[in-house]
């Protein structure tokens, strides 16, 4: 029988949710567990279609971040409305999030984790992943409120750094992905000997690639981040369901361990 819990994954901006986490919150809420969505910024920052921007990109972004949390099962929503730094950090004058003191965020966070009583607490590996400024103070934020709050598990969403550049490799090698500018890959995310978790989301790559097409702004704009979702939204179904079937997380404090576990709460979270 299933033991309902409690999963808070806080993220950076809109969209950031379904690429690291979307196929792991929707297979959590399917099996009945509680998830709840915590966005730092509205992603104003993100460069979008200019149709998109005429009525305000955060507002855009904040209903389609509405949208793409129905459609992976999310129970509760909270955009703790910080600005957008971007990806050199300077965007987004005081409000900042990338330069709010860490424990004011840490609080407000930390508030949400006592009040769901949450069992666990999904943010960034270290390094923000491929390094964004507010990808790397999700992981410095949601550590310590965690902290704050008591929160048992933290869980580092990441990519299997080995994987990626092979997969970058094979891209290259298909002439696919011209035009996308990768950052560099060498100390991104986590290699595959930290990684705790790797989670079976095959069953729920449906509901990624429609929460994915929710962020409609990004997915037709110019940024970096806009043209990985467009190109990712292009994909035949099944080379879509055989890139995004995994997800990986770095459990703190977890022993190492050469097979990841495939679910977060083993024995707690139904068939696959
Ligand atoms: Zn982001």
């Amino acid at each position: 029988m299933t033991v309902p819990r409690t999963i808070v994954s806080f993220h950076a901006h809109p969209d950031d949710e379904v690429l690291l986490t979307g196929g792991t919150l929707a297979r959590l809420a399917a099996a009945g567990h509680r998830v709840v969505l915590v966005t730092a910024t509205s992603g104003g920052a993100g460069l979008a279609d200019p149709a998109s921007r005429e009525g305000g990109l955060a507002a855009v972004r904040a209903a389609e971040l509405s949208r793409s949390a129905r459609l992976l099962g999310c129970a509760r929503v909270e955009l703790l409305g910080y600005e957008d730094s971007g990806m050199d950090g300077t965007a987004g004058g005081p409000s900042a999030f990338c330069r709010t003191p860490l424990p004011d965020a840490a609080e407000r966070l930390a508030a949400i984790l006592e009040q769901e009583q949450a069992d666990v607490l999904t943010v960034y590996d270290e390094h923000g992943g491929y390094g964004h400024p507010d990808h790397v103070a999700v992981h410095r934020v949601g550590v310590l409120a965690a902290q704050l709050a008591g929160t048992p598990r933290v869980l580092e969403a990441t990519i299997d750094r080995d994987l990626l550049k092979r997969g970058v490799r094979a891209m290259g090698v298909l002439h696919l992905g011209r035009g996308i500018e990768l950052p560099p890959m060498a100390g991104a995310y986590l290699p595959r000997g930290e990684i705790t978790h790797r989670v079976d989301v095959r069953a729920f790559t449906g509901a990624k690639r429609a929460a994915m097409a929710a962020h409609v702004s990004q997915a037709g704009g110019e940024s970096a981040d806009s043209r990985t979702l467009g190109l990712l939204l292009r994909l035949p179904r099944p080379l879509f369901r055989a890139l995004l079937g995994h997800e990986w997380f770095a459990e703190r404090g977890a022993a190492r361990t050469l097979r990841p576990a495939s679910t977060l709460f083993p024995g707690a979270e139904g068939a696959a």
